[in-house]
């Protein structure tokens, strides 16, 4: 007799995979018990080994729309337990919580497909497997009259599928039928209402037909719809949004004809199918039917199937794939109703597809992708949150603001970590009010009064601001959290772990302990300690902020700082004689031009110097560039960046700018000179690993969302026997800070 301690990854929370382990284990005649934890599912199973491996190998082969990834298994020593059980989820305490938002199921995709069924036809549909939940509720517990369906009062026929325990729709909080539920309205940019109903849809869907933009109000906000196979329609999408060239994403009508653009893989397809039903970035390979201008200069194409009744049958009377965008002026949160979309949509949309169900709170499509260490988050919102992340051993109630970019909460209360939806970046005021309102609302579901209120160290950021606001308020104590400590603890907290590590902490930039701008870190996380122990030879960026946008000022700075005798020839030649100039003496007297350490402007200044991008329309575009570029070489030998022999370990960018000027003399293609210039960052990585003791290692920060860079890392570290964590279920970017903050604060004295 064995028993062993199981912990199965992937998709397998909310998709019946617990009563499908408990069928198993007790077909098997094992012994012991299975439950939710974290986002995974947790079991121990006792018996025979052979009908162990047995039982262990049928997991992975879970139905859809479960998916297992990964499954990690720890020998223990036999209880002789008895039977088995299905215990109540470790996250017990919030078993009232918010359940997430959820995709229309196989049956009421059916129902309202059959002319027959009451429901036909209606935008509507839901029941107790699916259907909206934390885009429609006011309060906790969760019933129908703390939701915004109490508008709705239920016909005598959904009544008594509400009340009947044979019925899937018993108590099933936001069922309705064409009968008593919200109605759809077709609107024009005026407020003129023009159709209702079936009417209202087929209008729309005309209007998409003839390459007219769609506003839809959705599940959990306004998005913008148009034609994807029409160059001209997604031009005209882009001009007026002011979106130039930042991926669109893409819902296609069926999987099948996604398959005619990406390849999809069995665990691409199950999360396609998921009940979060994502926008899944895949490799595309061939265009087909859908325009270049969805997805300019990139080779991943962000897709998705309907993640609504009203989208599923928008989609089946169109026929074609849609753009489908958030509903905002650019940079800004998501429009929630009507009056507000047309003020702020009406030079955009030429028709709005409108429904009367009013959305309790903005929720913007998740975004994930399938790499080969298995899924990873790119945005967590409708489909995942507001769902448990994460457990901490602290009894404390702690409410973390995150940083500034990608903008997020998380509430620690009953040493759970709650983790609100992806808001938005908070350079402008109603994106700060959306990140104030998300706190009022997540404190007062959980009626939750914070103890410690943590935030970036970096005191201009807006959410830094509201933290001490909030600290006074409620006389909380207040903790200030590195940028990249917080990069490393949300790694930790997703992993459940608490050891020390050696910390990669990658991205543009953050505040930094000495007061610079930080971004290239080696840090050795212990707790709410860190140690700076090594990084990237600081470079200055001319125009400071501007640089973020600008990779051409990156390039100069990096030029400045390694070879200055090349950087006003390049000045002049790619800002003119006078701006040149003056950008030349900003560098030379250090006045407004901040030095970074930082992985991200690397990026930017490589792909400056290469000339493939000079200046960028939205964040990281640059390094996406550069990546998609590589990827079409062929491996290469990484170029020379030295790393000091004693801490702290500091990288020596010159001979790696003077091997890529060389390389460009020598007229090597853009394509391989991104690829060594990559294969250089992933020998740093190394290089800091083998200075800086420490068994396991955590890659964090914006830079790890690059697919290559994180890959080779972690296959070079793990075959030399080290331990690699990195995000999951959690961005690797900006909002996954507030998790971050979180860990720490709960770890700090
Ligand atoms: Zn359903
Ligand atoms: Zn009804
Ligand atoms: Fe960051």
């Amino acid at each position: 007799m064995t028993r062993l301690r199981i912990r199965v990854h992937g998709v397998v929370q909310g998709v019946g995979f617990r009563p499908l382990v408990y069928r198993q284990a007790v077909r098997a005649g094992l012994t012991g018990w299975v439950r939710n934890q974290g986002g995974s599912v947790e079991l121990e199973v006792e018996g025979s080994p052979q009908v162990i491996e047995r039982f262990v190998a049928s997991l992975r082969d879970a139905p859809d729309p479960a998916s297992v990834e990964q499954i990690e298994r720890h020998e223990l020593s036999e209880t002789g337990e008895l039977g088995f059980r299905i215990l109540r989820s470790e996250m017990a305490p919030f078993a009232s919580g918010l359940p997430a938002d959820l995709a229309p199921c196989a049956d009421c995709e059916r129902e309202i497909r059959d002319p027959e069924d009451r429901r036909f036809g209606h935008a509507f549909a839901s029941c107790i497997a699916c259907g909206p939940r934390f885009s429609i509720a006011l309060g906790l517990p969760y019933d129908r009259e703390r939701t915004t369906m109490a508008e709705f009062p239920l016909c005598a026929a959904c009544r008594r599928e509400y009340e009947d325990p044979s019925d899937r729709r018993y108590h099933a909080e936001p069922i309705a039928c064409p009968e008593c539920g919200p109605v759809l309205s077709l609107v024009d940019p005026a407020g003129r209402h023009s159709a209702s109903g079936a009417a209202a849809l087929s209008a729309a869907a005309k209007a998409l037909r003839c390459g007219e933009i769609v506003a839809l109000r959705g599940l959990g906000g306004f998005q913008l719809l148009v034609d994807a196979r029409s160059s001209q329609a997604v031009s005209r999408l882009r001009t007026r949004k002011h979106r130039e060239e930042k991926p669109l994403a893409v819902v296609f009508p069926t999987l099948e004809r996604i398959r005619e653009v990406c390849e999809v893989s069995e665990v691409e397809a199950r999360l396609l199918n998921s009940p979060a039903r994502p926008i899944v970035l895949m490799r595309r390979r061939t265009l087909g039917e859908i325009v270049p201008e969805v997805a300019p200069g990139l080779s991943e194409l962000g897709v998705f199937l309907p993640s609504t009744p009203l989208l599923s049958l928008l989609l089946e009377e169109l026929g074609f794939p849609v753009v489908c965008t958030s509903g905002n002026l650019s940079g800004e949160p998501m429009c929630l109703d009507l009056q507000e979309a047309l003020t702020a949509l009406g030079g955009i949309a030429d028709r709005f597809l409108v429904h009367d169900r009013p959305i309790a709170r903005s929720v913007d499509d998740s975004v994930m992708r399938v790499g080969r260490l298995g899924i990873e988050s790119i945005r967590r919102a409708r489909g995942y949150a507001p769902l448990p992340v994460a457990r901490l051993a602290t009894k404390k109630t702690i409410l973390a603001v995150g940083g500034y970019l990608k903008s997020t909460v998380a509430l620690v209360s009953n040493g759970q970590v709650l983790l609100s939806q992806y808001l938005c970046d908070l350079d402008t005021m109603r994106g700060v009010r959306l990140l104030e309102r998300t706190i009022d609302d997540t404190l007062r579901f959980h009626d939750a009064v914070p103890e410690i209120v943590a935030c970036d160290l970096h005191p201009d950021y807006p959410s830094s601001g509201l933290a001490e606001r909030l600290a006074s308020q409620f006389q909380s104590r207040l903790v200030r959290v590195q940028h990249h400590h917080a990069h490393i603890a949300a790694v930790l907290a997703e992993h459940q772990r608490e050891d020390r590590v050696l910390g990669l902490s990658w991205d543009g930039t953050g505040l930094g302990n000495d007061g610079t701008g930080w971004g290239a870190e080696a840090l050795l996380v212990d707790g709410a300690q860190f140690s700076r122990q090594g990084y990237l030879r600081p470079f200055a960026l001319p125009g400071g902020d501007r640089a973020a946008r600008e990779p051409i000022r990156s390039a100069l700075g990096l030029l400045f700082a390694t070879r200055p005798e090349l950087a006003a020839s390049f000045a002049r030649k790619e800002f003119g004689e006078e701006s040149g100039a003056l950008l030349i003496q900003a560098l030379e007297r250090g006045i407004g031009a901040p030095r970074v350490s930082s992985i991200g402007r690397l990026f930017d200044a490589v792909a400056g110097l290469l000339g493939v991008r000079r200046t960028c329309s939205y964040e990281g575009q640059a390094a996406l560039e550069l990546e998609a570029l590589a990827e079409g070489a062929p491996s290469e030998a990484g170029y020379p960046l030295s790393v000091s022999d004693s801490p702290p370990y500091i990288a020596e960018p010159t001979p790696l700018v003077d091997a890529l000027l060389e390389d460009q003399r020598r007229g090597l293609s853009r394509a391989r000179i991104a690829a060594r210039f990559q294969a250089a960052v992933v020998d740093l990585g190394v290089a800091f690993a083998d200075r800086i003791e420490a068994p396991v290692v955590v890659l964090g920060g914006g830079c790890f969302q690059n697919r290559t860079l994180k890959h080779r890392i972690f296959e070079r570290l793990s075959s030399s026997g080290r331990q690699v964590l990195a995000a999951r279920a959690i961005p690797t970017n900006d909002a996954g800070l507030a998790l971050g903050q979180a860990w720490v604060a709960s770890r700090s004295p």
